[in-house]
């Protein structure tokens, strides 16, 4: 049996690749090794960039038909002695149309990816089935307790945190760990509880993140090791840790039945050093793993596949398949990917015990940010995915309050040198790289 391209791991990340590679026409096989549908709580936040790239794969309507849209996330420092300080980050401040984002239950995206890639001929998805090592450059695949070996042009590795393709070619992954780890868990929310929300204190925070059909996912934090002795406390415990945090969730927290229903999520930050050997692929949480905080794992995950796809897709329309073309992906990804890494390692040490004593500090530097609109709009564009906009020393200098924030600064993005155009996201495409490889 022979694929164009073998993606190992049907999650977002697999099946974004796989339905550009359908739409262009090009053989393509996902294997995917869970039975059914996942009950694990995974990334839910759509990022603008992700929205555009689901606009082109032509599932926008669906996506937004099924989401919640977010247009901004309230910042909330509130501690005991003082009157809670509120700021905000705001979605609409980026260019229309993709100045919004949107809060979608995983396995529901994965089903919109993988109904519209069903309606390609030459797609094909294998499930279960799983991976387990390649042999005489083949993929070994274990389906129904049969092994059969898979060959294809491509293999890519989009099987998450725990990628064998990953490990069976030597590619190194320095993992860091926090000192904190997440609760997490869906319950109903207030009809008032439309845009996302951060409440932090000097022990905690809390996210808020509606959903559709009134639910709201949650994110907990807690100091690595404290779990087991949590749910020792019981259920009630919980409860009271979330409605002093925000009251207005009594009434809808207490419909959480029991701690099963509650995940334990355990962040983790890495970033592989080769993104492509020979030919094979990595993507997504098997190249990289993101601090949640900033809520950009699965949307790593659908513009590394976005990139990839696209190089792919015009290898084979070129019928081009020198090796070094495939380096362009890398080229293009590896460094938005590493920045992202950093963006969101800087919020969880702020977040962190160690710079607990900051606390002030942070409510200093949350104000700055959202109230300087040049902090504003670098900080939104470069979550977003849309562009990167580095932070200046002068910005730096800002953000820490040591001298004021900038105002009436008006800022048009639209035109703007720092959005990506199709030229920085598939820079292959140019006519004057063509020569050079
Ligand atoms: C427990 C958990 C909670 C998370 N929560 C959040 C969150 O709250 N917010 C956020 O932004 N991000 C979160 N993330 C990160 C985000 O969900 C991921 O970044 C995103 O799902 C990555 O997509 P992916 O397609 O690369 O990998 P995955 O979504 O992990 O998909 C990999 C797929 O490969 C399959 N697979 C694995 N091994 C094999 C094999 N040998 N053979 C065949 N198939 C295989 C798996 O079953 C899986 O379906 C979370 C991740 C995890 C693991």
């Amino acid at each position: 049996m022979k694929a164009n391209v073998l993606v190992i791991g049907g999650g977002v990340g697999g099946l974004t690749l796989a339905l550009k590679l359908a739409k262009c026409g090009i053989g393509v096989t996902v294997v995917e090794q869970t039975k059914g549908t996942s009950h694990m709580y995974k990334g839910e936040l759509v990022q603008p960039k992700t929205l555009q790239i689901f606009e082109h794969l032509g599932v926008l309507p669906s996506v937004q038909l099924s989401g919640h849209t977010i247009n901004k996330i309230d910042l909330i420092e509130g501690n005991k002695q003082d009157t809670p300080s509120k700021s905000a980050m705001s979605y609409n401040i980026l260019p229309k149309p993709y100045n919004y984002a949107l809060m979608i239950p995983h396995e529901t995206l994965k089903k919109i990816l993988l109904d519209e890639a069903s309606k390609f001929p030459s797609f094909k998805y294998i499930q279960p089935g799983r991976f387990t090592g390649f042999e005489q450059n083949k993929a070994k695949v274990k389906i129904n307790k049969e092994e059969v070996l898979l060959q294809a042009d491509y293999y890519i590795s989009a099987e998450g945190r725990k990628s064998i393709i990953r490990d069976s070619l030597g590619i190194q992954k320095k993992e860091k760990q926090y000192d904190h780890h997440f609760l997490t868990v869906t319950f109903p929310r207030p009809a008032s509880l439309k845009d996302g929300k951060i409440i932090s204190t000097d022990e905690t925070f809390l996210g808020l993140f509606p959903l559709p059909e009134n639910q709201v996912r949650s994110v907990y934090l807690i100091p690595k090791g404290t779990y087991k002795e949590m749910v020792e406390e019981g259920i009630d415990s919980f409860y009271k840790k979330y409605l002093k945090l925000y009251p207005e969730l009594d009434g809808y927290v207490q419909c959480i039945e029991s701690w099963k229903k509650i995940q334990l999520m355990i962040p983790v930050h890495y970033h592989i050093s080769d993104y492509v050997k020979g030919n094979v692929a990595l993507l997504g949480d098997a190249a990289h793993s993101v601090h949640p905080m900033a809520g950009e794992g699965m949307n790593l995950a659908i513009q590394d596949a976005d990139v990839l796809g696209e190089l792919l897709c015009w290898m084979y329309d070129e019928d081009n398949h020198t090796g070094s073309y495939l380096s362009y992906y890398e080229e293009v990804r590896k460094p938005r990917v590493q920045y992202v890494l950093k963006l969101s390692h800087l919020s969880a040490l702020a977040y962190s015990k160690p710079l607990k004593s900051f606390v002030n500090w942070r409510r200093k530097v949350i104000d700055q940010l959202t109230q300087d609109p040049v902090l504003h709009c670098k900080h939104m564009l470069n979550i977003s995915g849309l562009g990167i906009w580095k932070e200046s020393l002068v910005d730096r200098v800002i953000q820490s309050g040591v001298i004021p924030k900038r105002i009436n600064r008006e800022i048009e993005l639209t035109e703007n040198q720092l959005l990506f155009k199709e030229t920085d996201d598939y820079p292959w495409k140019k006519e004057m790289y063509r020569d050079d490889r």
